[in-house]
């Protein structure tokens, strides 16, 4: 299932609860984030759907590397040969083909990362990114370097839409939350890097839950506005 969140920007539904973004820019098709190692089938179905061919998307970018976001990767690279972009912070992990020890801070993280299902091949980035980069070729996304769920987790303005993809920094489960502190790397840097969030936006993509638009949208900058008066 897809669904057009702002101009140049659709939301791709890659299962019942992750979400992938394409971003349409002046080289080709951006992809934010890829998915579990079934996303891939879905991902290319909605791109012919959308009158693309596999190779208009040329470049990956992923917002942070755990399992539900970079498994699929490998295998969409076999068919598409876009470059894959991670920040730098979070290569190391996405090259690895597992979240490391001391990747989460509390056990039952650390547990879950142990299960060969949440491991993904190992896959090598052509490019990394660092906090006020703009993506290439993507007209205008902007990199925000949002750690604390993962050392190089980022968040994205697509600054010609004013649309920001969240990435795993929040989710939308009926209500906004930062998730839990036990499958983060350093919960105590979450509220700092979503005080860094721009205002102003008309749109809002999560990795998890619903997108937001319109009216929706003034909620979430609330939600947002503790972090900053906290940080
Ligand atoms: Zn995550
Ligand atoms: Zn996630």
């Amino acid at each position: 299932m897809h669904s057009q969140l702002a101009p140049g920007v659709t939301q791709i539904a890659t299962s019942k609860r992750d979400n992938a973004f394409l971003v349409d820019g002046d080289d080709g098709l951006t992809l934010v984030d890829v998915g579990w190692s079934k996303a891939p089938g879905v991902l290319l179905h909605t791109v012919a759907a959308l009158g693309h061919k596999p190779s208009d998307i040329r470049r990956v970018v992923l917002t942070h590397a755990h399992p539900d976001h970079v498994q699929g990767a490998a295998e969409l690279r076999r068919h598409t040969d876009a470059h894959i972009l991670i920040h730098d912070a979070d290569r190391a992990w996405l090259e690895a083909g597992r979240v490391p020890t001391q990747g989460r801070s509390g056990a039952v993280g650390r547990f879950i990362d142990h299960l060969p299902k949440l491991h993904w091949t190992p896959t090598t980035a052509d490019g990394t990114f660092t906090d006020g980069d703009t993506v290439e070729g993507s007209d205008g996304l902007r990199v925000i370097h949002t750690p604390g769920h993962s050392p190089g987790h980022i968040v994205l303005m697509h600054e010609p839409s004013r649309t920001i993809l969240m990435g795993d920094a929040a989710f939308n489960r009926g209500k906004f939350a930062i998730g839990p502190a036990a499958l983060s790397a350093d919960p105590d840097l979450r509220p700092g890097s979503l005080a860094r969030i721009p205002q102003n936006l008309n749109a809002v993509g999560f990795a998890h839950g619903a997108p937001l638009t319109g009216s929706e949208v003034h909620t979430f900058q609330e939600f947002l506005q503790q972090f900053r008066t906290e940080s």
